[in-house]
């Protein structure tokens, strides 16, 4: 078992360089409440570089809206400063209210107070699309 600086809490491993702070945002997680350490552009064997979340606190993550921002990463459960469980985001099918749609013509920019929906459009690309236009969705 490997060993971390966190004691009890999770971290977020393989947040793709330089996002950490705009997961942590869509995550709802509020850095400036939070006992957290970021660890950005570290490198990573498997993408370059990478980003780090630790997060000292029993916080739930949701695995959808960590699937839809940043889908290669992963999450460490850690108690006692042990890694003691794995999680993967999930690569949920639709999604509500997480981002805006890009599109200034789309009705959710146009019109106030309409929620904003992406659903999965390619699972291999990673690819979601507005509801209402069909605009992919960005970060
Ligand atoms: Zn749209």
């Amino acid at each position: 078992m490997e060993v971390t600086s966190v004691q009890n809490g999770i971290i977020i491993d393989h947040v793709p360089a330089g996002t950490a702070l705009k997961v942590l945002e869509y995550l709802n997680i509020d850095p400036a409440t939070t006992k957290l350490a970021l660890i950005m552009n570290a490198d990573s064997k498997r993408y370059g570089s990478k980003d780090i979340i630790k997060i000292e606190d029993d916080k739930d993550i949701d695995l959808d809206v960590l699937g839809f921002v940043a889908r290669q990463a992963t999450v460490d459960v850690v108690r006692g400063g042990q890694i003691v469980e794995k999680k993967q985001p999930n690569l949920p099918e639709h999604i509500v209210g997480v981002i805006r749609c890009v599109n200034p013509r789309c009705v959710t920019t146009t019109e106030p107070g309409i929620k904003q929906m992406f659903h999965l459009m390619h699972t291999d690309r990673h690819e979601y699309r507005c509801d209402y236009c069909d605009e992919e969705a960005r970060f």
